[in-house]
């Protein structure tokens, strides 16, 4: 290995301990050794230090011996003479700079009016915004997210520091990682510029719905990308806080990242990277700069020099040892899940389809083989360069499929995939479903030659791709003229409402067989939702028939049937045939479940919950948090807070995972009373839930109901629910105690 680049990185991580010792004293000074620090709404503290040493560094005086364990890893800096053959002072220092960098980035959270980033929590940077800085990552972001890199729909990220020589380049470059399904995180500056800042000059969006993430000007900044990915191995690959080992090798086997580094490679740069080797990320260098090439701890290359920039994301995937699967969608903008969370404002739009002011939607139905020719895509009407630019137009998107083992019964299903098929090109955006279709279209992307036979190239393209087992032929139609999309709709209509009557009027007595879902046992290994016709996944993404379509598309899938068998407890939701398939799906982890009970063995939970149950003793009642409320619960916990209680595949009594719509079924706990229990919902939930609530209301005799269930606007702790309760005499006082 070159001594120049050992010497340059132990030099750097000298400067960076040096000053981060002199901030932490000076914070100290200021504020006292008392004075809490953290970063925000987070439960795993400064995660590099938490994740590799297991130590909660919870207020200023836990910082200095972080310091000291810094200055113990430093190694001498070489001299001029001296030969390091091996990695091993490096990549100390490397760790050093993590710790050091950890510290310096959560102390500037310590005083609200001076912290550089956005409020936590940000997803979105408005374009209109000057600060475009995220800082750290919450753990709600990092659940939703670090989902994504555990099932594979992003496999990992790029770590880019400083700046591409123009914004051209730069956007050429994100695209790229984009278009490869990466995350972009962005940090320090180059000649004054980060390479967000270029992103943003040229108009592109930039949060994490597009996944260009810019964390920070400075240097120190890219810790949170290390951060994301420390956090990320403890909640979804089980490493314990201080096992630094499982940390390390979860992030260098399953999270494929590394570091583009653009410009000057400064030695607090040479710093930075020898921490990213420690956790097999490799660095890419667009510079001339000294290569550590000989494999040790990344798969290949450890840092690689002088990349052009036409060739640097090509070359950072070979050296990541990264396999990407890239299907081609054959439109003239780019494609990929980068682009779903794109928006487009009215300056932006070139026309607007649908919405509240037209009428759109969207509708797929099944043929037989010889009705329909596939690829046929047809425009009814206007197409976009025939009307005017910022213009509205009605829309039909009328989707035909046949299929040899196509079943009416996987219509919805394909109907629902429609929205991210289509809002994964850039310049189109998708809101909703069915006749609730709004959506718009870029500028950028008529320039670039997108009209409506696209929208329909890129379904028929990704129904091949995705659901080639089922679909043979995909034909699309695409209406603008209103009369004959109104006429359309009718006929639509009269489909979903079917649609909607047939799982509606399900009842779990009323069939034998429910369904498995194990897709969440990629990170949560002893995990197994039990879906019934009344109890959907605690995701609310797959409901019964959603199983049941999985199960025959792919009959080795993560769906299964489970024929219920005998009876062992009716009021819990037990069976034997459920509990044998938990026992047994779980690794013989979980002996049985019950669908219907929190107390008693409820389901377990894996992480991608929308809500959480949670169990109030003092109020003998229940509260539900959903994952889109951060605030105060009266169970003492927040949603990420609790997330991480409930979470990675186990039952905990008293607490389990659900879906929304779960909340207005017959069956939610209904071993513990049903709806009867519920004492506090989130304001926005319950609003979402009112016409379902209201309706169980009646059901259950108590049909004020609606108005005793109290939100954070009535109060945000036990005692002052219990208070409200007794206030509005809500039923659960009145029930059998739970414990
Ligand atoms: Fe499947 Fe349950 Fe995971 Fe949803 S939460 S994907 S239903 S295992
Ligand atoms: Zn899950």
């Amino acid at each position: 290995m070159s001594k120049i680049i050992a010497s340059a990185a132990i030099r750097g991580a000298h400067e960076i301990v040096k000053r981060v010792e002199k901030k932490v004293n000076d914070a100290i000074k200021q504020y006292g050794a008392d004075k809490a620090v953290a970063y925000p709404n987070t439960a795993y503290f400064l995660p590099i230090i938490y994740g590799n040493l297991g130590i909660k560094i919870e207020k200023l005086g836990d910082m200095p011996a972080i310091v000291e364990r810094c200055k113990a890893l430093l190694p001498d800096v070489p001299t001029e003479n001296m030969w390091l053959p091996y990695l091993g002072p490096t990549l100390d220092a490397g760790m050093a700079t993590l710790f050091a960098y950890d510290i310096e980035e959560a102390l500037k959270y310590i005083d609200p009016d001076k912290c550089p980033y956005l409020p936590a929590g940000t997803e979105y940077i408005d374009p209109e915004s000057s600060n475009i800085w995220l800082g750290a990552a919450d753990d709600v972001i990092m659940r939703k997210r670090g989902v994504e890199f555990v099932d594979g729909s992003a496999p990992g990220f790029a770590a880019i520091v400083g700046a591409a020589p123009d914004n051209a380049t730069a956007v050429k470059i994100a695209k790229e990682l984009q278009e490869k399904y990466l995350y972009v995180f962005m940090a320090a500056d180059h000649n004054g510029k980060n390479m967000a800042e270029q992103l943003k000059e040229e108009g592109v969006q930039l949060g994490w719905d597009t996944r260009l993430v810019p964390f920070g000007k400075d240097v120190s900044a890219a810790i949170h990308a290390v951060g994301f990915a420390t956090r990320a191995s403890m909640s979804f690959g089980g490493a314990k806080p201080g096992d630094y080992k499982k940390v390390l090798r979860y992030n260098k086997n399953r999270i494929f990242a590394f570091v583009l580094a653009f410009g000057k490679v400064t030695d607090e740069w040479y710093a930075a990277a020898a921490g990213a080797i420690n956790y097999g990320f490799p660095t890419i260098a667009d510079s001339d700069i000294p290569e550590i090439l000989p494999t040790g701890i990344c798969t290949y290359e450890h840092v690689v020099s002088n990349i052009p920039h036409d060739r640097i994301v090509a070359k950072a995937i070979e050296v990541r040892g990264l396999k990407i699967v890239i299907k081609k969608v054959d439109v003239p903008v780019s494609y990929g899940p980068a682009f779903e969370g794109e928006r487009i404002n009215k300056e932006q739009m070139r026309l607007e389809l649908g919405g509240p002011k037209s009428v759109g939607f969207e509708f797929c139905e099944s043929k037989d083989l010889s009705e329909i020719e596939d690829n046929k895509i047809t425009i009814v009407g206007k197409d976009i360069d025939e009307l005017p630019e910022g213009g509205l137009t009605p829309i039909s998107i009328w989707v035909e499929v046949a299929g040899r083992k196509f079943q009416k019964e996987f219509e919805p299903i394909i109907e629902r995939q429609f929205h991210h098929l289509l809002n994964e090109a850039e310049g189109v955006l998708h809101i909703g479903q069915r006749d609730i279709l709004w959506m718009r279209l870029s500028k950028k992307s008529f320039d670039a030659g997108f009209r409506l036979k696209h929208l329909g190239q890129i379904l028929h393209d990704k129904l091949h791709q995705d659901f080639g087992a089922i679909i043979d032929k995909a034909q699309v139609t695409i209406y603008t003229e209103m009369d004959k999309v109104k006429e359309l709709l009718e006929k639509a209509k009269k489909v979903w409402h079917e649609r909607d009557t047939r799982l509606a009027g399900m009842r779990d007595e009323d069939v034998d067989t429910y369904y498995s879902c194990t897709l969440c046992q990629s990170f949560a290994p002893s995990h197994v939702c039990v879906i019934t016709p009344e109890r959907p996944g605690l995701c609310g993404a797959y409901n019964m028939l959603d199983c049941k379509a999985s199960f025959e598309i792919n009959p080795t899938g993560p769906n299964q049937p489970i024929p219920k068998g005998e009876v062992i407890d009716i009021v819990k939701g037990r069976w034997k045939n459920t509990d044998e398939f938990i026992y047994s799906k779980s690794g013989q982890t979980i002996e049985y479940a019950s669908a219907y009970s929190i107390m008693d063995a409820p389901m377990t939970s894996c992480g991608c919950f929308e809500a959480i149950a949670a169990f109030l003793p003092q109020c003998n009642a229940v509260m539900v948090v959903d994952r889109d409320y951060t605030g105060d619960t009266p169970c003492g916990m927040r949603f990420s807070t609790l997330a991480g209680t409930v979470g990675g595949g186990l039952q905990t009594p008293g607490f389990v995972g659900i879906s929304k719509l779960f909340i207005a079924s017959k069956k939610f706990i209904s071993a513990e009373g049903s709806i009867l229990r519920l004492a506090w919902l989130p304001k926005a939930l319950k609003e979402f839930l009112a016409e379902q609530i209201k309706k169980r209301a009646q059901e259950v005799n108590v049909p004020d109901l609606y108005d005793k269930i109290a939100t954070e606007e009535n109060c945000t702790t036990e005692e002052e629910l219990y208070e409200f309760m007794q206030k509005v005499g809500h039923p659960a006082l009145e029930m059998e105690p739970l414990m």
